[in-house]
């Protein structure tokens, strides 16, 4: 456990889905709060959060970021800023691979260098992806699953997952949380889930007849994102760095996801009100994703709260009650 009683978390991506969850938590327990963006072409969720600090960078900027981690002195970094869904790395792949990958690698110098200028221990978790896998044929994954991407978001997860291996050879206590899919009402509609719940609530404001949606079959290891949000929390206090799977270890279609999501407000025929684009079907589909989060569960005690219905009903509900 962290003796010292100093607790500063520098969170990357604060605005966004899992960054929001995590400073939440982390102003409530009274931890001085810093959030790092980088100026990007698009960010589709940028939510504030009270009694914290932002700073923003130009992400080629690394003596920046140095002097900034210097200034912070953070004793806790969690990096989720990044390029987050695998479509968006298909259309902007440079791009992602600046944001994902070398801001990665900067952040992990930069932490490095205020260790050894200061003896500052700071711990570091990256959240990595568990589409790091797609391409291994193996499934459920594991921390020793070969990781095979296919995407460029899944390389550049990769490469950050290798960077902190590299970097813990150098004594920087940096560890890679494996992330699956993880949803919530926070969750930006530039993925599967939020799009299906804000659609459903369209046709049931009689806005739409029908949600256009590619690859209905491909399944997804969904989890709630404050369950992951509490893993992160968890590797954060251990002084040891290590990988960790996050998953649920359940596999649901797309398909499933529709059909929860009309049955919540009612809708049992739900098929008509599906139409098929192959414009939104991906270049290539990983194999059955799906995480084996044993490691996390026997050394972090960490236990998910949310199942797979119950992570769509909330999402459907606190849409139905926005609208
Ligand atoms: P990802 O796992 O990070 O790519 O998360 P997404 O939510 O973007 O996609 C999950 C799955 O839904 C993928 O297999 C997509 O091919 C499939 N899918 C089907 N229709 C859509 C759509 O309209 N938008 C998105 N984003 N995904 C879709």
């Amino acid at each position: 456990m962290i003796s010292d009683s100093r607790r500063c978390a520098l969170i990357t991506g604060l605005g966004g889905q899992d960054g929001s969850f995590l400073a939440e938590r982390l102003v409530e327990e009274g931890w001085e709060v810093h959030g790092l963006s980088w100026r990007r072409e698009f960010s589709d969720t940028d939510m504030e959060v009270a009694g914290t600090r932002s700073h923003t960078l130009d992400p080629a900027d690394a003596t920046g970021l140095t002097t900034l981690v210097r200034a912070v002195s953070p004793t806790h970094v969690f990096h989720l800023a990044g390029v987050s869904s695998v479509w968006q790395s298909w259309q902007q792949p440079v791009y992602a691979t600046e944001i994902n990958a070398l801001c990665t690698v900067a952040l992990y110098a930069a932490c490095l260098d205020l260790q050894e200028q200061t003896g500052l221990r700071t711990i570091v978790v990256n959240a990595s992806s568990g589409e790091i896998f797609a391409g291994s044929g193996v499934s459920p994954q594991t921390e020793s699953t070969p990781v095979v991407p296919i995407s460029p978001y899944g390389a550049t997860k990769a490469f950050g997952f290798h960077m902190a291996r590299v970097f813990r050879t150098r004594g920087l206590r940096v560890s890679s949380a494996i992330l699956y899919n993880h949803e919530s009402p926070r969750r930006p509609e530039t993925f599967v889930t939020r799009k299906i719940t804000k659609g459903v609530v369209d046709i049931v404001r009689g806005r739409s007849d029908t949600i256009t949606l590619g690859n209905i079959d491909a399944p997804r290891d969904w989890g709630w994102a404050p369950d992951v949000v509490d893993c992160l929390y968890r590797m954060g206090q251990r002084e040891e760095p290590n990988d960790y799977v996050v998953a649920t270890g359940v596999a649901h279609t797309v398909r499933d996801f529709v059909r929860v999501a009309f049955d919540a407000v009612g809708i049992t025929e739900w098929e008509s009100h599906v139409v098929f684009d192959s414009q939104l079907a991906r270049p290539t589909e990983p194999a059955l994703m799906v995480g084996d989060a044993s490691k996390a569960r026997n050394e972090l005690g960490w236990n998910p709260t949310m199942g797979f219905e119950d992570i769509v009903r909330a999402m459907v509900a606190h849409d139905v009650a926005d609208d």
